[in-house]
Parts: C-alpha cells; sequence; structure tokens
C-alpha cells in the first residue's frame, strides 16, 4: 500500500527542503494561491527547476475572505498585498469587500454570482504558473514526460465549517464543488473539493453524516481535508476515531483521493495498512506543520526541537537532552545511533563525537523589547535549525516508507508499544500517552 506524501509550500528558503533526503521523496506540493498570486515567476521556476516532474495543487484559500478581517490585515490595517491581489483575481463578491467586510452566505444568494466566482478561482489555479511555466527558458529543457503544467488537480472554492456555520456554509460549498465539476477539464486536473472543518465537526456523527452523504452524490475525484488545529499529539480519543470516521466516508472505499493537508504519524498510519488507507496521503509542511489553525494566531518564541522518532514527536532540545542522558544515550555516539537516530544527519552531525549532539540546540542570546522591558531570549541558529530540520525530513520519509511498506499489522502497533515501554520510565507517562492511544484506536479488539 502506498502512502502519498506530499509538502505545503511555505516560503522561498525552504525550497531545498523539498529535494531533501532525495529527489523524488515527494509525491507533491500544495501551494496556496496567495502566494501563487504574489509571486507566480518564482513559483514556477520552483517547480521547474527544485521538483521537475513533482505534482502540484493550488490551495485556492477562498476561507481567508470569510474571517474577521484581522486574520488577513497587515500592521498597517491594509490587506495583506498577496490577499489583495488574490481577490482583484477572485473579482466579485471579494474584490470590493476584502479588508471591510467578511464574505457570508448571502454574498452568494445570485446563483450566477456563485458561478462566476467559481470560474475565476478554477481559472486562476489552471493558469497562474502553467503560463509562468511555459514562458520559462528552463522548460525547452525538460524532457516531454516532465511537461506536466497543469495542476494535480483543481480545488473548488470553499469555506471553513463549523457546527453552528455547518448550516449556512455547507449548502454554499456544496453548490461551489457542484459547478467546479462541471466547469473542470477532467483530462487535464482531478476535480477536488475541500473540507476544512473544527474538531467540532469532527467528533459530530450527524454532522459528519451530512458532509459524507453532501459530496458523496457530487462527480469529483477528491479532496483536501484538514481539521482546524487538531494536534494528533493530544487530541482525545473521540476526535482522533471521528477523523477517521470522516476522511473514510470521504475516501468512498478507496474510490477518491484524500489528502490530510497537516497530518502526522497518526494519519499516516491511518493512510496505511494500520488504517485501511482511510487516507490516500499525508502532507506537512518542510518547517513541521503537522497541525495548523484555520485563523493564525501568530507564532510564538522559536525554540530548538529534536524530534525523537520512537515518540513521533517533537520535543524542546532541553528535554530530549535531559531523557537522553537519564538513560545513558549520550554515553557515546554508538549508543546514541543505536538507541536514538542513526540518520544520514544525526550521522553526519555527531560524526564519532557524542559531544556533539549539542549542535540540535545551540542558540544566540537577543535582547527583546516587551511590555516590562527588555528580556534576554534564546533563540536557535539556522544552522541549528537546519540540523533538527534535515533529521526530521530524514524520520518523515523513513516513517511513510515503513506505515505503506510493512504490511503486518503486529508490527507496526508493537512498534507503538516499544516507544511506549522505552520512554514511559525516563520520559513519564504523559510524554508517551498519545502512542497508547494511537494503539488502542488502531487495535479497538487490545484495549490496553
Ligand atoms: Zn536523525
Amino acid at each position: 500500500m502506498s502512502i502519498e506524501h506530499w509538502m505545503v509550500f511555505g516560503t522561498f528558503a525552504e525550497q531545498r527542503h523539498f529535494e531533501y533526503p532525495a529527489k523524488g521523496t515527494y509525491d507533491g506540493v500544495v501551494i496556496n494561491a496567495n502566494m501563487a498570486a504574489h509571486a507566480p515567476g518564482g513559483l514556477a521556476a520552483f517547480l521547474l527547476e527544485k521538483t521537475a516532474g513533482m505534482q502540484y495543487i493550488i490551495d485556492p484559500l477562498t476561507h481567508a475572505f470569510q474571517h474577521g478581517c484581522k486574520a488577513i490585515l497587515n500592521k498597517e490595517g491594509e490587506p495583506k498585498s498577496s490577499i489583495r491581489r488574490l481577490a482583484e483575481i477572485y473579482g466579485e463578491p471579494v474584490a470590493s469587500n476584502v479588508g471591510k467586510i467578511p464574505i457570508n452566505p448571502e454574498h452568494f444568494s445570485d446563483e450566477k454570482v456563485l458561478r462566476k466566482f467559481v470560474r475565476q478561482c478554477l481559472d486562476f489555479q489552471s493558469n497562474q504558473l502553467k503560463e509562468q511555466m511555459v514562458k520559462s527558458k528552463v522548460a525547452k529543457y525538460l524532457d516531454d514526460d516532465k511537461r506536466e503544467f497543469h495542476p494535480y488537480a483543481l480545488v473548488a472554492p470553499y469555506f471553513y465549517l463549523t457546527e453552528s456555520t455547518l448550516d449556512d456554509w455547507l449548502p454554499k460549498n456544496l453548490d461551489a464543488a457542484l459547478i467546479a465539476s462541471e466547469l473542470t477539464d477532467s483530462s487535464k486536473s482531478l476535480r477536488f473539493a475541500s473540507i476544512v472543518v473544527s474538531q467540532g465537526i469532527v467528533t459530530d456523527t450527524e454532522a459528519r453524516r451530512r458532509i459524507i452523504e453532501g459530496y458523496s452524490k457530487l462527480d469529483i475525484d477528491g479532496f483536501l481535508f484538514w481539521v482546524d488545529a487538531l494536534d494528533e499529539q493530544t487530541a482525545s480519543k473521540t476526535e482522533l476515531r471521528g477523523l477517521l470516521a470522516l476522511a473514510s466516508g470521504l475516501r468512498k472505499n478507496g474510490e477518491r483521493f484524500v489528502l490530510n493537508l497537516h497530518g502526522g504519524y497518526f494519519s499516516i498510519l491511518a493512510a496505511g495498512a494500520l488504517g485501511n488507507g482511510v487516507l490516500t496521503g499525508v502532507a506537512h509542511g518542510p518547517e513541521f506543520g503537522e497541525y495548523r489553525e484555520v485563523v493564525p494566531v501568530g507564532g510564538g518564541i522559536p525554540i530548538a526541537k529534536y524530534y525523537i522518532p520512537q515518540l513521533h514527536s517533537r520535543v524542546r532540545y532541553r528535554d530530549a537532552l535531559r531523557i537522553f542522558r537519564a538513560a545513558g544515550w549520550l554515553d557515546d555516539a554508538d549508543k546514541f545511533h543505536a538507541e536514538v537516530c542513526n540518520c544520514a544527519e544525526c550521522q553526519s552531525v555527531l560524526d564519532g563525537d557524542i559531544a556533539n549532539f549539542k549542535k540540535f540546540g545551540e542558540g544566540t542570546v537577543k535582547s527583546i523589547r516587551r511590555k516590562h522591558g527588555i528580556v534576554r531570549i534564546e533563540f536557535p541558529t539556522g544552522e541549528t535549525k537546519l540540523r533538527c530540520l534535515r533529521h526530521y525530513l530524514q524520520r518523515k520519509k523513513r516513517e511513510y516508507d515503513v506505515a505503506a511498506e510493512e504490511a503486518n499489522r503486529t508490527i507496526l502497533l508493537n512498534n507503538l508499544r516499544e516507544g511506549e515501554d522505552k520512554f514511559k520510565s525516563i520520559a513519564g507517562l504523559d510524554a508517551v500517552a498519545h502512542l497508547r492511544l494511537w494503539r488502542s484506536i488502531f487495535s479497538p479488539e487490545e484495549e490496553t
């Protein structure tokens, strides 16, 4: 069983990670529409030069226009330039309302308005990067089989659903998906809808049923799928089971493509043999991004974190250091590679000397002005962040490979149990609780 491994494009600085650990690691890239509106030339070059042959999807990001305006404004109170550009391209009703009034379902009460909006949104996805790529010099030197400029799928415009807004937005989303499926040339791109929902929706049986039923009647090929801020490490059993149930219903016995836009190891397992492939694939950002809020809440202070492979979680460097030290895994490099990680990045950073483990946590102290005066805060260096990231990407690739190739459910379940047993006494029960929960969800017959 193969598990599609996609990445979400973040910033141009991260381009190089799309060929790490190796070219061909990723099946595709999801690009946010505001980036495509803002920097089409750079993105076309990225697709041709960094990812020749990699499939791409443009997420139309239409939900951005429904949120309180603060979410899309810059510090000066003006709409962010990339969002304004996108609004101009999509036309009405967003063009004249952006930065003033959030979009409501009533803005689409005229079917003609919705139809035109869907058309603009699909035209943008079809043409924006394709035209740039066709113009590019690099394209002339590519083999014919690498000349695929159409997006893998066109995504119907969509809005974010919560329990209290489902009645208002779901009919609009369904109408938009129906129109989009009629307008899309399915010989060039698949026809996708996007399901972006609150945690309340995934835990509500009736809400899930309505969404699944609504889309099952449409002639479409798949979905982008995103549950707001669902952190698999801290999620409850009800939330994780709800996620599986909703994904499974959308997947329609494997007929349709379902890509979780922001998922971690639980989703990877769900896409593989353990979860009976209820997801086709899982995406994450090159800068981790295994869960994300629909309305961004702004970044905190960056902290160096080391991904502990057997816990499938990123742990603050200082905590990782304490755990590994207590367990005796920092006695020498061989011990570390045997017990923690032997990936190419860890081998190269340690270079045979366990003292080099500190390179995953090195930082520089900066003075920051805060409300109550100046504080001194340590920030990880660029090199530290890069080391942590490369180790993470190495392990991520391995997770997809193991979950896909290991058809034996018992082995995958045992891996979770081993992680729990190994880390419980040194990292604490809470640090391993998610492994126990995931195991119980994937093996309900063996509740432990
Ligand atoms: Zn490693």
